[in-house]
């Protein structure tokens, strides 16, 4: 089967048609980072805005790609939460527009979802259970994925997602946005033990992440004028992945038997996190994946993927999902789990 995947849910357009055996036919993204930069964050009604002018062309554009019309496709996955709602409309609209248009199923795709599967696109040898540590903008989970729609959630952050923290450490060093790979760079200049900084949660007894305070620690650590923005950055980011590593490692203990570790989202473009985590993973007799960048960060094939996972799993109700489904801000991926303090999800 062929899918055709619709990603909306915050400063990336995205569309991708993937076949079932993880062939990524043809794809476009197209990122708002220029249109949000002068606020140093993503403006919802500008994202919303860009989302309406450039996906239906987009849409057409790799399906001419893909050398197919909508007949051909055997589903439409779209992005329906969580998100940022007026992206994720448009996305879900255009999508149903779609299935609508070319009677074509529609499969409502939790966008999370998309990230945890991501790891299965690109390597298909992958098989669950496995563990994920999923981190990007907004997000910052561990997941054990035992099967599609089969998450347990672990921890979480009670604050910031770690790609946030990366984010406003960009921010307070003027390094401009998206901030995680200008700290990454200029991390690489700085000594990481010169700025003593706070590890948030580490050993504590609750499994859950936090990054709230290491970022209050940087801002006042840059504004005592002691330390060189690249200590700063390099310091920060070993706090932020000893944190990490340590709850990652938490986690590990709490999961079921799983066979890998697997990292997802945005952050895990960071070499160091990689790194790290790989050294965690063969500590531990596991395996581990991290999917090349551009499946990492927000993209449509995640999410044609995702479709053809549960297309194969059985979980797709003859016709498809139908097309009154709503577009959700917030869609915990497991939904039995406790909510943490704080205003993690
Ligand atoms: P969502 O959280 O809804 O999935 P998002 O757009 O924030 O949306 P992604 O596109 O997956 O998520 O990830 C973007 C995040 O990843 C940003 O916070 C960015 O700073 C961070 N990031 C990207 N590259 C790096 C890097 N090399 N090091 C650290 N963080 C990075
Ligand atoms: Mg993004
Ligand atoms: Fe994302």
């Amino acid at each position: 089967p062929l899918v055709l995947g619709i990603e909306s849910s915050c400063d990336e357009s995205a569309a991708a048609v993937v076949a079932a055996d993880g062939t990524i036919v043809a794809q476009a993204i197209a990122s708002q980072d220029e249109a949000h930069r002068p606020f140093g964050g993503v403006v919802p009604e500008i994202a919303a805005r860009a989302h309406v002018e450039v996906l239906g062309p987009m849409v057409e554009q790799v399906l001419a790609e893909a050398g197919m019309e909508l007949a051909d496709l055997d589903a439409i996955a779209a992005t329906a939460g969580p998100g940022l709602i007026g992206g994720v409309m448009v996305g879900l609209v255009t999508g149903k527009a779609l299935a609508m248009a070319g009677d074509r199923p529609l499969i409502a795709i939790n966008h999370l979802e998309g990230h945890a599967l991501s790891p299965r696109l690109a390597d298909r040898e992958l098989a669950f259970p496995y563990l994920l540590l999923l981190a990007s903008g907004g997000h910052c989970q561990i997941l054990e994925v035992r099967g599609v729609g089969e998450y347990r959630r672990l921890a979480t952050t009670i604050d910031d997602a770690l790609g946030e923290a990366f984010d406003k450490t960009a921010k307070i060093l003027g390094l401009g946005y998206p901030g995680g790979p200008a700290v990454e760079r200029l991390a690489a200049e700085g000594d990481p033990k010169a700025v003593p900084l706070p590890r948030p949660l580490k050993g504590s007894a609750e499994p859950h992440l936090s990054f709230a305070g290491l970022k209050s620690a940087v801002l006042r650590a840059f504004e005592s004028g002691q330390y060189e923005k690249a200590d700063i950055a390099a310091s920060f980011q070993q706090a932020a992945l000893d944190c990490v590593i340590d709850r990652t490692t938490r986690a590990l203990a709490d999961a079921g038997e799983v066979g890998a570790l697997v990292v997802a989202g945005g952050v895990a473009a960071n070499k160091s996190l990689r790194t790290a985590l790989e050294a965690l993973a063969e500590e531990n007799g596991l395996g581990f994946v991290a999917p090349p960048m551009k499946l990492c960060t927000d993209n449509a094939a995640m999410i044609a993927w995702a479709g053809q996972e549960r297309l194969a799993a059985g979980l797709v109700a003859e016709g498809g999902d139908p097309l009154d489904v709503a577009a959700r801000p917030r869609w915990p991926l497991d939904p039995d789990a406790e909510p943490a303090r704080g205003a993690g999800v």
